[in-house]
């Protein structure tokens, strides 16, 4: 992992790189650069961080990306929750 300071106006940020290289090739299709990595939460800590390409990976939300084998948990995980915006009264 690289850090780095950074300085905005007063601020002082550190920013740690986990390095996600783009030279890395698809573990999906295997031709394509990866640009992302699968952010699925693993049980153990951690991210899957499995590296996709911007074909191959599927963005649960702005930035997230998920790999093929975490799309169908997380759709499963959607379909337990109830959607956003919908508050259901409490009985
Ligand atoms: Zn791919
Ligand atoms: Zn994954």
């Amino acid at each position: 992992m690289t850090c780095t300071t950074i300085k905005v106006g007063d601020m002082t940020a550190i920013v740690c790189s986990r390095g996600r290289k783009p030279r890395k090739k698809c573990s999906e299709c295997g031709t394509r650069p990866a640009t992302q990595a699968c952010d699925w939460k693993m049980p153990g800590g951690g991210t899957c961080d499995k590296p996709l390409c911007r074909n191959c990976s599927y963005p649960p939300a702005r930035n997230k990306d998920l790999c093929g084998e975490h799309v169908p948990l997380f759709r499963e995980w959607l379909a337990k929750r109830p959607p956003p915006g919908s508050k259901e009264p409490k009985k």
